[in-house]
């Protein structure tokens, strides 16, 4: 045997000292998959030193003694009249750079057409042959242009263009070519020997004599084609294998599978098999559990094996000839869920395949995105208009109103957070840009006209967590939207479901949600395997209510890092109330309204620790700017009168209520009366908050539970503020009483031991960095507010940036979104107040509460920079325990 022809099958594999070089990308492959000793098709190759310059008469004994060890190994005979075999033979490049075809079903000759047809019956026999002319077609056109033949050239791709219509291929590709083949099967006009007659005129002759000939003329020219072609450069090798067929009389099938499901994981093949079909287009498959006990438990091994192998789901295709199981390919699934990947790797640990180290660090921290989000419960949107179809830039479930512009958006977004309504919207336009980022942040969702998975909506939606659809058919007009005959105006509710796997839908109105269930979907086993990792940085969570606190626990939040106290007063409910102290016009008739606001603080303090129990929760007091409060439009107006009228019996009118919110306006409030400024002048608000904070606390104590209260004071700028507002001061009459004395006053009055809690502050100011010496005198924990932080340290307000972004983005002046990704300086900053502050207090406790908690790139920082951890909303607590794990993981590899 040339010692340059190469053998392979089940129990043969080409031994390592050959080159794998010289066996070209696919004959690799084969002889990979040779390695896995799976019931694999065998085959040979020659390699890349003799395919080129190929004299056939030379191989002609080895290639004969070659197919027959071939045809002992599938029960069939090369040129056999009654059960013919037949090859593909293909061209294994190194480097593609001529797109050669793959040619089936050698073997097809005057002497086996019978012997075939009667296994599969005539017209996929005559279907087969034209499959072959038109392989051995694609190589005689090469030809043809390399020897520069234009007429020659002309007529044979004339000639394949009609054959590919007759066959229904469109486009070059060849794969794409067997893939329509069951398709166009029952539409045969003339038979296999007729079209051979047809066609012998454009191969060499005696083509379509004998099956031995065929082969070795096919060869021949494949050869002649190499050696006139520069780019072949002796880099292609050639393998010669025989195919099977699951058409191929009864007990054969053939199918594809997955080595478990690609969207829920759970550890069974998921995939279809097509009983006496060649392949599945255009039939309708039976579930693979169903292919038969025997053959059903050798897909099921080899699916454990390959993915104990290459530790991934594997997709597998398979044809059953004559109830003898081959393996015709396996391969890396592109599109498969985190979900399914996370249970993969939990299955691999468990089955110790894998460390759990591994199972850490191979799931991207943003990945966990697709399945910290709910999902739509199909019957909730029976009978709702719909529309099918789209591409999927970034998977999950959105609810919320449409708006077509950023600015609709935003505006639209705010009114309703301080409307205390529901919030959500979805940004509808034709394509999305640099400026549209701000509104993607804040949507549940985009839909979109133009581009696909890597349009600009698509990216920057799976960098948010948000869901994202690119609908062709999306058209908008003014205030108006339509997807075919569905239409939408501007304010109108969508559902959008774009679900990993299958077809997106966009609903009209609301869906109810299904939340995730990370349990079922393998989070809570992964987070707690991450957790083993982390040594001594928190993730806690921001979370305003217990429903949040419970869900940030439940994802593995070590407490909360930020309750914004203001978003309670925000309620549809307590909103009136809280006006109605803005309102009152002397200090008796305020504290009545705070005593209102102090009951309800109460229950929700009590509410979110409870749910923390044992675990630090951080409350901050009251940070908004007043006028924040005050009505926006008439119907908030009207709203209020109606209230006063009610709780207070007081008529007041329209033009009392616009002085007022007059008398509250800012020029520029993001640097105006808010956080402490607001308790300094108006300190009852603070000691009402402060109140509910330890009566809550204390509640919870005689209750025996281990409430850990944690007060925080926002935007403060020196020390003298924190020091005012902690410890409280006298001067010149004026009391101000600090929290210290509140607790000291409420405890007294219980008659109770102290609950432990402690006072710290937020840096959210360069000022407060710069000082944070002095500033650590008076208080135990540090809390960087970077959203704040950012746009102070830059000067740029974080609800304008959007405005001017693109231009900056268009002329390199930055890099990235500063309100998404630390800026440089910001980070200075923050690691210089931490140095400052440790120097005053060796045992502050530092972190991080701005939106960019969430960040994995950020989270790096914060540990590197010494602080204690981060806080993020709870659906991001586990993309930062990630993000920790696997820093850490890092950081103990290096
Ligand atoms: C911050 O400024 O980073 C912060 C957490 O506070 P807020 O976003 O509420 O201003
Ligand atoms: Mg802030």
């Amino acid at each position: 045997m040339d010692n340059r022809i190469h053998f392979f099958s089940q129990i043969d594999v080409i031994p390592k000292k050959i080159e794998s070089e010289k066996l070209g990308i696919r004959g690799r492959q084969a002889n990979e998959f040779a390695e896995l000793g799976f019931p694999i098709l065998p085959g040979f190759i020659l390699d890349t030193d003799i395919a080129s310059g190929l004299k056939v008469a030379e191989v002609k004994k080895d290639i004969k003694s070659l197919l027959d060890k071939c045809a002992g190994i599938v029960g069939k005979k090369y040129g056999d009249a009654e059960n013919p075999m037949l090859v593909k033979v293909v061209i294994s490049s190194n480097l593609v750079v001529t797109n050669y075809p793959t040619l089936h079903n050698f073997g097809l000759a005057k002497t086996t057409i019978k012997g075939f047809a009667n296994w599969v019956g005539k017209d996929f026999a005559a279907h087969e042959v034209l499959f072959l002319v038109r392989g051995m077609l694609k190589i005689e056109e090469r030809i043809k242009e390399l020897e520069d033949n234009t007429k020659a050239l002309e007529e044979i791709t004339g000639v394949l263009r009609s054959l590919d219509d007759a066959l229904g291929i469109h486009g070059p590709s060849n794969e794409l070519a067997s893939e329509k083949k069951a398709k166009v099967v029952k539409v045969v006009p003339k038979s296999a020997e007729d079209y051979m007659e047809d066609y012998a005129k454009y191969f060499p002759k005696g083509f379509f004599d004998s099956a031995e000939e065929q082969l070795l003329l096919t060869l021949s020219e494949i050869s002649r084609m190499f050696q006139m072609d520069d780019q072949n450069d002796n880099d292609t090798a050639l393998m010669i294998a025989p195919m099977v067929y699951g058409n191929y009389g009864k007990d054969s099938c053939s199918g594809d599978f997955f080595s478990r499901n690609v969207v829920t994981g759970d550890n069974k093949l998921q995939g279809k098999f097509f009983r006496g079909k060649f392949n599945e287009i255009g039939a309708s498959g039976q579930d693979i559990s169903k292919v038969g006990d025997k053959h059903l438990k050798e897909l099921q091994k080899i699916a454990r094996i390959l993915e104990d192998k290459f530790k991934e789901i594997r997709q597998v295709r398979f044809t059953i000839e004559k109830d003898k199981l081959w393996l015709i390919e396996q391969r890396q699934v592109a599109q498969k869920s985190t979900q399914s990947d996370i249970r993969l790797l939990l299955d691999l640990a468990k089955r110790k395949v894998v460390n759990n180290a591994y199972v850490v660090k191979s799931i991207e921290p943003l990945r966990l995105n697709e399945i910290l989000h709910p999902i739509i419960d199909p019957d909730s949107v029976k009978g709702f208009k719909s529309w099918k179809g789209g591409i999927a830039g970034a998977p999950g479930a959105a609810i919320g109103r449409v708006y077509f512009t950023t600015d609709s958006l935003l505006e639209a977004k705010k009114l309703a957070i301080q409307k205390g309504e529901d919030s959500r919207c979805i940004l509808v336009a034709e394509s999305s840009f640099a400026e549209d980022v701000k509104a993607i942040e804040v949507s549940t969702g985009v839909l979109t006209a133009e581009g696909g998975y890597s349009a600009h909506a698509s990216v920057v939606a799976r960098q948010y967590g948000k869901v994202s659809l690119v609908a062709p058919d999306l058209k908008i007009k003014g205030k108006k939207a339509s997807l075919g005959s569905f239409a939408f105006s501007e304010g109108d509710y969508i559902t959008l479901q774009v679900p990993f796997y299958g077809e997106s839908m966009v609903y009209s109105g609301t869906a109810t949600l299904i939340e995730p269930d990370p349990e079922e979907s393998g989070l809570l086993d992964f987070i707690a395997i991450s957790k083993t990792f982390i040594k001594k940085f928190n993730v806690r969570c921001n979370a305003d209510t217990p429903r949040d606190a419970a869900l940030a626990l439940s994802f593995g939040a070590d407490g909360v890092g930020l309750c914004r106290t203001e978003h309670m007063f925000f309620k549809a409910e307590r909103i009136n109330v809280f006006r109605e102290m803005l309102l009152s016009t002397n200090p008796k008739e305020r504290q009545k309204a705070l005593d209102k606001l102090q009951v309800m603080q109460r229950e929700d303090f009590y509410g979110i620790m409870k749910a923390m129990a044992g675990k630090e929760v951080t409350i901050r007091l009251l940070d908004s700017p007043l006028h924040e409060f005050m009505p926006h439009n008439d119907d908030e107006t009207a709203g209020l009168i109606a209230h006063m009228q009610k709780s207070k019996k007081v008529k007041i009118s329209k033009a009392e209520i616009a002085a007022s919110v007059e008398a509250l306006h800012e020029f520029n409030p993001m640097l105006g009366h808010r956080g402490c400024r607001i308790a300094v002048s108006y300190p009852e608000i603070y000691a009402m908050q402060i109140r509910a904070i330890f009566e809550a606390a204390y509640k919870l104590r005689s209750e025996g539970v281990d409430a850990q209260p944690e007060i925080m004071v926002p935007i403060v700028m020196n020390a003298s503020e924190l020091k005012l507002i902690a410890y409280g001061k006298k001067i010149e009459g004026n009391n101000y009483v600090g929290i210290v004395d509140i607790e000291e006053e409420l405890r007294k009055s219980k008659k109770a031991k102290p609950v432990e809690y402690s006072i710290g502050t937020m840096i959210e100011l360069p000022a407060a960095a710069l000082g944070a010496g002095e500033i650590a005198k008076y208080g135990r924990f540090f809390s960087f507010g970077t959203n704040d932080l950012t746009q102070t340290t830059l000067g740029i307000s974080r609800d304008d940036f959007t405005a001017f972004m693109p231009d900056y983005t268009l002329f390199d002046l930055i890099v990235g979104n500063p309100f998404s990704t630390l800026d440089s300086r910001v980070k200075e900053l923050i690691a210089l107040a931490t140095e400052r502050g440790r120097l005053t207090r060796p045992d502050l406790v530092c972190g991080l509460c701005g939106e960019h908690g969430a960040n994995p790139a950020n989270v790096r920082f914060c540990m590197e920079a010494g602080l204690n951890y981060v806080s993020c909303s709870p659906y991001s607590v586990p993309i930062a325990l990630l993000a920790v794990a696997q820093a850490e993981l890092e950081k103990a590899g290096a």
